[in-house]
């Protein structure tokens, strides 16, 4: 007579082994389930205290430059409009407000309240639209009783008055309801410094120095867009370059001369012919006829990097990067550049950050918004 148990199967090595597994799941989903509230809030407590307490770029005295825009006009998944925020010593400032980057120069761990000055290198709506955004968080995050200024060419005026003028309601109702001792009604808006350039090519003129941050605005050649310049920045032995938009052009060749970083912007022509053959195709004629146009007035990583060679600048970073591309093609978006410039190059992009320490000849780049 055969056992009763005699053909059920010993149990195996790997069915205790998935009985521990799904125990181990839900002993933790329940221990999840019953202290959500407080792992949440665990958890929450320290991303607030590291935001506000610890900024995650804080470091030694140097020249810092954080990317919190490298796009263009055109839809890009990893770039929001021009933006570049500098930071010497315990001064900080931002170079344009392209649309999106107010956000990423909080999202990076800058603080917008503390930012000294915003300086604008011409008006075309991508390098503006952000500025009622950076003016607000200004002043609502540091309680500033003064205006921030927005120092540019002329027409300067004409923006700041117009941004001041459509969030003069908003800043009507934060006062209203936060307090004049929070947001003094005094410190809302911008105050436009406009600076004016002599009639030469190559003209330039100090725009601040202050505790031995020098900016150095200088013409370029974005023509239409008039008057269009770039900024030079020195501290303590370290510089920078910030292109502006430009075609290649002699005074930035003069300020560049030697520097540690230039920031270039770039288009690659190859591939904004693609567009323009395809936009032709498809029956976009404004889009055509824009891809058609916009070469006329900006620069390729080619010609940029043989702008960094002849300046010998030790590291080219590129933004304002025209047509939108992934990483994975930084080289077809890079071209030639390679054969006219030996040094390093940095195809830009959102959320990184270029570090200059004082008393070094180091450049470090490390991305530090994922
Ligand atoms: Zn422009
Ligand atoms: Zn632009």
């Amino acid at each position: 007579m055969q056992n009763a148990n005699s053909h059920k199967k010993p149990m195996g090595r790997l069915p205790k082994v998935a009985i521990w597994v799904v125990s181990i799941i839900v002993i933790v989903l329940l221990i999840d389930f019953v202290f959500q509230k407080q792992i949440f809030t665990f958890m929450a407590t320290k991303i607030i205290q590291q935001r506000l307490l610890s900024p995650t770029y804080k470091k030694e005295d140097g020249l810092y430059a954080g990317l919190a825009g490298t796009g263009a006009p055109f839809a890009d998944i990893n770039r929001v409009g021009p933006c570049i925020v500098v930071e010497a010593g315990n001064n900080l400032y931002v170079i344009d407000a392209g649309p999106g980057s107010a956000r990423n120069i909080g999202l990076m761990g800058f603080d917008m309240g503390k930012v000294d000055a915003i300086l604008l290198t011409h008006f075309h709506s991508d390098h503006i639209a952000a500025l009622g955004e950076m003016m607000l968080q200004r002043w609502a995050g540091g309680s500033h009783a003064k205006p921030v200024d927005v120092i540019g060419p002329k027409g300067v005026e004409t923006v700041v008055a117009g941004f001041n003028h459509a969030y003069s309601l908003d800043a009507g109702y934060r006062v209203a309801f936060h307090g004049a001792a929070t947001v003094p009604p005094s410190g809302a808006g911008g105050r436009a410094r406009p600076f004016g350039l002599s009639a030469e090519e190559d003209a330039s003129i100090v725009v601040i120095d202050k505790e031995g941050v020098k900016f150095t605005a200088f013409k370029v050649n974005h023509s239409p867009a008039y008057p269009a310049v770039g900024y030079r920045v020195d501290y303590k032995g370290r510089s920078l370059v910030v292109s502006g938009d430009t075609v290649p052009c002699q005074s930035l060749k003069k300020q560049a001369q030697g520097v540690d970083v230039l920031f270039h912007e770039a288009q690659q022509p190859a591939l904004i012919k693609m567009i323009h053959d395809q936009a032709g195709l498809s029956s976009s004629p404004s889009l055509a006829k824009i891809t058609a146009d916009i070469p006329g007035y900006h620069t390729s990583p080619e010609d940029a990097a043989k702008l960094a060679r002849e300046t010998n600048v030790k590291h080219l970073v590129l933004y304002h990067i025209l047509p939108p591309i992934p990483s994975l093609f930084n080289n077809m978006f890079l071209g030639d550049a390679a054969k006219y410039y030996k040094g390093p190059v940095t195809v830009g992009v959102d959320g990184m950050l270029i570090s200059l320490p004082v008393n070094s000849n180091n450049i470090s780049i490390k991305q530090i918004l994922k």
